[in-house]
């Protein structure tokens, strides 16, 4: 017997997420390519040694994390929602906010978080296009919105996987036009300097995501957390699996918020990421790569030639491939200096080898 004639006929076409084996050096997913300081894991084993709790359950609120990011922020804890990774948060969004036919309207291309999520939960995931070098086209979007009346507007800044921040003037007009929950997902933001808490006063209707994932490389932990009214808050809160977070990713997390090495490390990627950029544009006069500007710890490259994952595979380098019409492109997540330079030696070798 199948029990297959019992899953929801809608998502019947749905496939499992797909996730690479790892391999050779890790360019895939845009993690950290640091480690946490032996200080904290210091700290963190002395935590596991003392701590007697964990038969109980971890904290359901997330009082002492929420606590610790508020502060960092200047913001009140009420207004602080965490999450197993922003993930779950997106998951949230869409549980507490669609409805049957609902709609959810992101950038393509975009996270694929978005457009899941609203699926799962009966919505309906539409997009509209960025411009020519994939940066934000405030008429494109707004035309789309008009269009869609979306419950959820997602804007990735950095975008991911092509790279750019939206301008804060775009980003103003469009929280002065629209009517419907805004959410401005900065995973990506401390490698762009990005800071938006301040319009959170303005706007009830924004939520910023942020996450412990990409700069502060506890991507193993699974930590994310939105920024937000605490009307919203209170909202996620009432769709939240309880007790999300365990107690281990929530002790974590405190210890490494807003430690220096952290900033050092974005500003470090950033510079990194700037001299990957010169040295795939080199490559632009000698093939048809074409490299794009971006403001996160990962570069979107269209190869000009299919293949390029493969080849680079064969060198011990994973990164990220796409397919379809973008079956050109790859997304490489800048790394240590001695992996980048592989990186950008392996491009060289690739795109300049005489056809066989
Ligand atoms: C990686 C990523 C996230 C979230 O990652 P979590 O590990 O679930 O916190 C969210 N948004 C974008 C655009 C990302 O690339």
């Amino acid at each position: 017997m199948s029990v297959r004639k019992w899953m929801r006929r809608d998502l019947q076409d749905l496939e499992v997420y797909q996730v690479q084996p790892v391999f050779g050096v890790k360019m895939d997913a845009n993690e950290s390519p640091f480690s946490l300081k032996r200080e904290v894991r210091e700290q963190l084993a002395q935590w596991i040694l003392e701590e007697e709790d964990l038969q109980y359950y971890p904290d359901t609120d997330c009082i002492a994390l929420r606590q610790r990011i508020a502060a960092y922020y200047g913001l009140c804890t009420e207004q602080v929602f965490c999450g197993v990774g922003s993930d779950q948060i997106i998951d949230c969004l869409s549980k507490a906010f669609l409805e049957e036919g609902d709609t959810i309207l992101a950038p393509a291309p975009s996270f694929s978080m978005y457009g899941l999520t609203a699926r799962i939960n009966h919505g309906e995931a539409a997009s509209f296009p960025l411009d020519e070098n994939f940066e934000y086209d405030l008429s494109a979007l707004m035309a789309a919105y008009e269009q869609k009346h979306p419950k959820l507007l997602y804007i990735c800044s950095p975008n991911n996987p092509t790279g750019r921040l939206i301008k804060d003037s775009v980003l103003k007009q469009i929280l002065d036009s629209v009517e419907c929950i805004v959410v401005l997902d900065e995973a990506y933001g401390e490698f762009a300097g990005a800071d938006h808490v301040g319009w959170l006063a303005e706007y009830p209707n924004l939520v910023i995501l942020k996450t412990f994932s990409k700069s502060y490389g506890l991507a193993g932990l699974r930590v994310g957390y939105s920024l937000s009214s605490p009307e919203i808050r209170e909202i996620l809160d009432t769709v939240r699996a309880p007790y999300n977070l365990n107690t281990f990713s929530q002790m974590a997390a405190c210890a490494i918020l807003g430690r220096p090495e952290y900033e050092e490390r974005a500003r470090f990627l950033a510079e990194e990421r700037a001299r990957v950029y010169r040295g795939l544009k080199t490559l632009e006069t000698v093939s048809d790569l074409k490299v794009y500007a971006s403001d996160a710890n990962f570069l979107f490259i269209d190869c000009g030639i299919e293949g390029v994952a493969e080849r680079l595979k064969e060198r011990g380098l994973l990164i990220r491939a796409y397919s379809g019409k973008m079956s050109q492109y790859i997304r490489m997540s800048v790394g240590t200096r001695e992996e980048n330079d592989r990186f950008l030696r392996a491009m060289q070798e690739i795109l300049t080898a005489k056809e066989k």
